[in-house]
């Protein structure tokens, strides 16, 4: 295919077909760890990013400028960010629900895995554009990728990106509420290709989640063994020295995962845990 000749389904196609090739199953089930992912666009300068730059705190990179940093200031740019969601497993899903303090083996796995199968798209998709006459850049994985001195949070953000691009809103335990649901991973690149963006249909920043729009519900709060949630939203620092404390290595250790077990107890046993309140899937 040549320069400028991709449409939206083309992308999806292609991710499609890596889906169907690389991602983990349970070895006693042969079920996948993941559902195969969503696939949206959102224009490269939609104006959010923008908005999202100026943030006295956390001031996001935008695409325009992660292109720029990647490939200099030279580089032609008029693109989209290729945003995607991977809804968990409904067996992970499912565990996980029934826990209370730690999560469950098969949540442990799907996270481990459905991990590596987002990195291994973000890297593949890049490949593929840039084979096709394109560049591409995922900002999670690029070399200007960083944290903030807070430790939580860093200048790219995998759920802004698919915000931008329509798979939903954001949510008082600080996950993205998408048409899945919470309990999904996320990801993007930055491509030069430029493909017709999705229309956003989301109902505010936070339309999709029942506290932060309507005042109902806040069954997340109880669902952290960590108290991290309250009404005021996530308290980030709380939740990952839980994410990545001794006990969560060694969970994630006995259960044949790397690094950490992850929790996800807050997008599990939820009203959002695997589609919009109140709407079908
Ligand atoms: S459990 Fe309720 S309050 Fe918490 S994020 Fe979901 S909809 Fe919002
Ligand atoms: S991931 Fe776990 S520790 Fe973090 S907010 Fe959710 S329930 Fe709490």
């Amino acid at each position: 295919m040549k320069k400028g000749s991709f449409c939206g389904d083309d992308i999806r196609a292609v991710i499609a077909e890596f889906y169907g090739k690389n991602i983990w199953r349970f070895p006693e089930t042969g079920e996948p760890c993941m559902e195969e992912p969503e696939v949206r666009f959102a224009s490269a300068d939609d104006p959010l990013f923008d908005e999202w730059r100026n943030d006295p705190v956390h001031p996001l990179v935008t695409p325009r400028e992660g292109f720029s940093l990647t490939f200099g200031d030279a580089a032609v740019f008029s693109g989209t960010v290729i945003s995607w969601v991977i809804p968990v497993a409904e067996i992970s899903r499912r565990t996980n629900a029934g826990r209370g303090d730690k999560p469950s083996k098969e949540w442990v796995l799907s996270r481990h895995h459905g991990e590596m199968f987002n990195n291994g798209l973000r890297s593949f998709l890049s490949g593929f554009l840039e084979k096709n006459g394109f560049r591409a850049v995922a900002g999670q994985t690029a070399e200007w990728w960083k944290r903030f001195p807070d430790g939580v949070s860093s200048n790219w953000s995998e759920r802004h990106a698919a915000y931008a691009a329509g798979h939903g809103t954001f949510s008082l335990c600080g996950g993205l509420i998408t048409h899945h649901g919470l309990a999904v991973r996320i990801g993007s690149v930055i491509t030069d290709c430029a493909i017709e963006p999705d229309r956003r249909e989301n109902s505010g920043l936070f339309g999709n989640c029942l506290y932060l729009s309507k005042g109902l519900c806040g069954a997340c709060i109880s669902r952290c063994p960590a108290g991290a949630i309250s009404r005021d939203g996530l308290d980030r620092i709380k939740c990952r020295a839980n994410l990545f404390g001794e006990k969560s290595k060694q969970l994630a250790e006995s259960y044949g995962a790397a690094m950490t077990s992850g929790c996800g107890l807050c997008q599990t046993n939820v009203p959002c845990e695997f589609a919009v309140p109140g709407k079908p899937r």
